[in-house]
């Protein structure tokens, strides 16, 4: 018998885990895709050497070691000092350099470099490999001693700080470094940084280093290996720093993804006035404009740009400094744009008239700029349109139809002189809130529901909480790529930079501006322009922006309005794509025309008890509620007909013809009644009854949890008159505005359903009337009934009521309350910390459907609902329906529509269309 061949085994070599990816240096071994290993920085560097850009040579640790260092209690995996020293050997081998070598030293830079970008958030150090002795050999070699003391000075403070921990200990203290070098420029008898001598800086060298051992304890490591290390334990470490933690919460972003660390050869921009560093966006990041659109300051190291310590110059300046490197960035516009289609932002530097590219990302920008220049780039060919409503994040659509300030109370705020200052418009929209001069004090007025306008020197990551918490941000210093500006914009924040008439004192929490005598006190009512830069004392009325001009005050054409224009053709893109319809929740005729002006297919919600509080309505609810028998209750009920007949008519009108979704009466009756006892008082005299008769219906309507008492279906149960009443006033309105030859389509939708019978009821009740209606007028129309599927029994037994419902809409808000048990009304106190801090659910359940749970229970419904009934239209009219991450959900459950608030529809339908692309 023929025995099976055993396989030869040859034992599998077990190659040792890659940490390091060199770039540059003639060879590259990784690419923009790999971001998840490289970090963003990483991959882009790499990206950049393949397509012959010029790149300083460097390497990459991945984030594979971050992952490990974590989980081995900061450790690093065996073998990576191995792989550091070899990474670093190219390096040196290629520029001919050693790293430590007092002649010709190489000097690296070491920074963070996550898979997602998060500006400023992490550390980063520059000029590493620098002491006593490597100094003296750069100023030899680079002729220029100021330079190379100046270079130290920068290394130092940066190890000092990010490293050794050297930081301000409060939030009023001055940066303990700068105080030392505003104190030798004032003792040197000079205003700016670049006046210094190559004496102050060796001085400045040592009292920096004096001044760490004095408050740190230590001694500042002369060992470019030391130090190195040093830089790299603590990039690492910067991914669990307190800003990168909220930053990470603040935009989603998992912990466990970790951060690459770069290192690569130092080029300086700092070698003197033939030399330059600067950031740029290959398009305008502001309005999106096909312009190449940035800034750069000549003899400055990056920093220096991004800080805002000095203001620098637009990159069109270049042009004259340096034409040729001027020609050179061009060209390097034009490939990364054909190469990466898309808007990049970048980060140069040049050595002594050469450029050196230093950085590459995808570059961040408003919501006006996120559209023109996905319509531009169509239309240049560049991408397709799925491409285009990829681009655009749905929730970035909210900024354009943020408010603008009122032109009348600008110009009366000019009159009265309270222009006060212009900055750079560093982030559109306007605001205008109380003065706080530190993100503590602008978190603390935000929480006590105050609008606030954080107002900084610069802003750094330390701020981000304060911004996050502000309604727009003021700065004296600073670009339109400094910290305050790239932050806020990613925020859709509204933000006015660099304006340099702000005399600001922390201490004394004021600011005065320039020329001016009035003194602006913590608290004080200020308002910016973020679209202008205009600074303003005192509040100003905002109006409504350009989309919202024309497409629902329609005080402005489309040929006038530029970004109307963009935005319409990409939602015309976006419903092109998307299978999910739209429709709104609406529930007056004003607010249909709105929601039909955003793109509303359909009213989804109609809460009929919102129009109760109308005019001439409340008393004969009240009437009716306190009626002491039925036939009490129908004679209230008989006034309040025409009135609800006449709102239904208006909302048929305007929707003409479109599915109209209107709700049975919800809330529980005591919403409708005071509970104080003039209120009572009041009510019982408008009505001819005695207080005590009201006092006593309040009473007994007293429910201890009325979320789950006596509402929704119930009451229309309880008082079948009620929904008698408000079905004829659907069926009657229906058939009058058919009669008046436009189409109608109402839907009429129970609440709270948790049994079959429950619906059963309320559905032959209102059929019943449909008939008499149509027989009583003789006109005929199409109508549905259907329900609400809003708690977990419901959704249980979602084939069972789909034998009588039409159609199903789920009610999120109340289907994510009773599925959690977690009240609506009262969730705020533990929900914030149980997300931001405790990461229970990964967002507020109430914003995100939790699809986990209320989810699960969504699936179940609409499995069953469509195994009895395959046809069952399906919606959602909760909160959760203008939330992108909730549409896409329901595009994955097949829903057929999502319902929202008006003003959210725009977000809907590009959610929609992005679901339906993969996106
Ligand atoms: C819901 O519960 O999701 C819903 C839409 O109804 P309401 O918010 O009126 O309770
Ligand atoms: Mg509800």
């Amino acid at each position: 018998m023929a025995r099976p061949q055993a396989k030869a085994t040859r034992p599998v070599p077990r190659r040792a885990p890659r940490y390091i990816y060199g770039f540059g240096a003639g060879r590259t071994d990784g690419r923009a895709d790999m971001k998840n290993l490289l970090g963003g920085k990483g991959a882009n560097l790499a990206e950049m050497s393949k397509i012959g850009l010029p790149v300083p040579p460097g390497f990459t640790i991945s984030t594979d070691v971050c992952t490990y260092y974590y989980a081995h209690g900061r450790n690093y995996p065996p073998g990576l000092r191995t792989n550091v020293a070899e990474a670093l050997r190219r390096i040196e081998k290629a520029l001919g350099r050693r790293f430590g070598d007092p002649e010709k030293p190489l000097l690296v830079s070491v920074r963070s470099g996550a898979r997602a970008s998060m500006p400023g958030m992490m550390d980063t150090i520059l000029n590493l490999g620098l002491n006593d002795r490597t100094v003296e050999g750069l100023a030899r070699e680079s002729g220029n001693p100021r330079f190379a003391y100046d270079s130290y000075r920068r290394f130092v403070q940066m190890y000092g700080d990010v490293v050794l921990g050297l930081k301000p200990e409060s939030k009023d203290e001055e940066d303990p470094f700068e105080v030392a070098l505003q104190e030798k420029k004032r003792a040197r008898g000079v205003t700016l940084d670049t006046e210094l001598d190559a004496d102050a800086l060796r001085e400045l060298v040592g009292e920096f280093k004096a001044l760490i051992k004095m408050r740190r304890g230590v001694v500042f490591p002369e060992e470019p290996q030391e130090q190195l290390w040093g830089a790299i334990g603590a990039v690492f470490g910067s991914w669990m720093n307190q800003r990168a933690i909220t930053y990470r919460k603040l935009n989603g972003i998992p912990e466990e993804w970790g951060t690459a660390v770069n290192v690569q050869a130092m080029v300086f921009g700092n070698m003197g006035d033939d030399s330059g560093t600067g950031v740029a966006f290959t398009r305008d990041p502001a309005t999106g404009e096909n312009v190449f659109y940035g800034e750069f300051l000549m003899n400055a190291q990056g920093e220096d740009v991004v800080a805002g310590i000095r203001t620098p110059l637009p990159i069109s300046a270049l042009k004259d400094e340096n034409p040729a490197a001027y020609a050179e960035l061009v060209k390097i516009r034009r490939t990364l744009e054909q190469h990466y289609r898309e808007m990049m932002d970048i980060e140069f530097t040049i050595q002594q008239g050469k450029l050196f590219m230093l950085q590459c990302r995808v570059g961040k920008r408003t919501a006006a700029a996120a559209i023109r220049i996905a319509v531009d780039m169509v239309r240049e060919r560049l991408i397709s349109t799925d491409d285009a409503l990829r681009r655009v994040e749905p929730a970035q659509l909210s900024q354009l139809l943020r408010p603008v300030f009122d032109s009348t109370e600008t110009k009366r705020a000019f009159d009265e002189k309270r222009l006060v200052a212009r900055g750079l418009n560093a982030g559109p929209g306007a605001a205008t809130g109380r003065v706080a001069f530190n993100a503590e004090d602008a978190i603390e007025r935000a929480a006590g529901g105050e609008p606030v306008i954080l107002v900084r020197i610069e802003t750094s990551p330390e701020d981000i909480g304060g911004m996050n918490a502000a309604q727009g941000i003021l700065t004296a210093r600073g670009g339109m790529t400094s910290h305050a500006a790239l932050v806020a914009r990613q925020m859709g924040k509204v933000c006015v930079a660099g304006c340099e008439a702000l005399v600001i004192d922390y201490r004394a929490r004021t600011m005065r501006i320039a020329d001016r005598p009035e003194v602006v006190r913590e608290g004080d009512f200020i308002s910016i322009d973020g679209s202008t830069g205009d600074v303003y004392l005192g509040q100003i009325a905002t109006t409504p922006s350009e989309v919202v001009r024309v497409l629902v005050d329609r005080t402005l054409d489309a040929e006038n309005a530029p970004t109307y224009r963009l935005y319409a053709q990409l939602m015309k893109w976006a419903d092109k794509s998307r299978r999910l319809r739209v429709r709104a929740n609406a529930d007056q005729p004003d607010q249909c025309a709105n929601a039909i002006a955003f793109g509303a297919e359909g009213v989804g919600l109609c809460r009929t008890e919102h129009m109760f509080f109308g005019e001439g309505k409340i008393e004969p609810v009240r009437e009716m509620i306190l009626a002491g028998t039925a036939e009490e209750r129908r004679a209230a009920l008989a006034k309040l007909l025409p009135l609800q007949r006449a709102d239904f008519e208006g909302i048929f009108r305007v929707m003409a013809g479109r599915p109209v979704t209107i709700r049975t009466l919800d809330p529980p009756l005591h919403e409708f009644l005071p509970h104080d006892e003039a209120g009572q008082r009041e009510v019982a005299s408008a009505l001819g009854i005695s207080y005590e008769r009201v006092r006593e219906r309040v009473e007994a309507l007293h429910e201890f949890n009325p979320m789950l008492g006596f509402r929704g279906c119930r009451l229309g149960i309880m008082y079948p008159e009620i929904t008698e009443m408000q079905a004829r006033a659907i069926f009657e309105a229906a058939a009058n505005v058919k009669a008046e030859g436009i189409a109608v389509e109402p839907e009429v939708m129970i609440p709270l359903v948790g049994h079959p019978k429950e619906l059963a009821l309320q559905t032959d009740l209102v059929r019943g009337v449909a008939t008499a209606v149509m027989k009583e007028t003789g006109v005929r129309f199409r109508y549905l009934v259907g329900t609400m599927i809003e708690i977990p029994r419901g959704a249980l037994t979602a084939d069972e009521i789909a034998r009588i419902a039409e159609f199903f809409s789920f009610g999120t808000n109340d289907l994510t309350q009773t599925t959690l048990g977690v009240s609506r009304d009262d969730a705020g106190r533990f929900l914030v910390p149980y997300v931001a801090d405790l990461e229970i659910y990964p967002r507020d359940p109430f914003e995100t459907i939790d699809r986990e749970g209320v989810g699960a229970l969504m699936r179940i419904a609409a499995e069953k609902g469509r195994a009895t009934a395959p046809k069952l239209k399906l919606g959602i009219c909760g909160e959760h329906g203008g939330d992108p991450a909730s549409v896409a959900f329901c595009h994955e459950l097949g829903l057929d529509y999502v319902s929202c608030s008006p003003f959210r529809l725009p977000i809907a339908r590009l959610a929609a269309a992005r679901a339906a692309l993969g996106a």
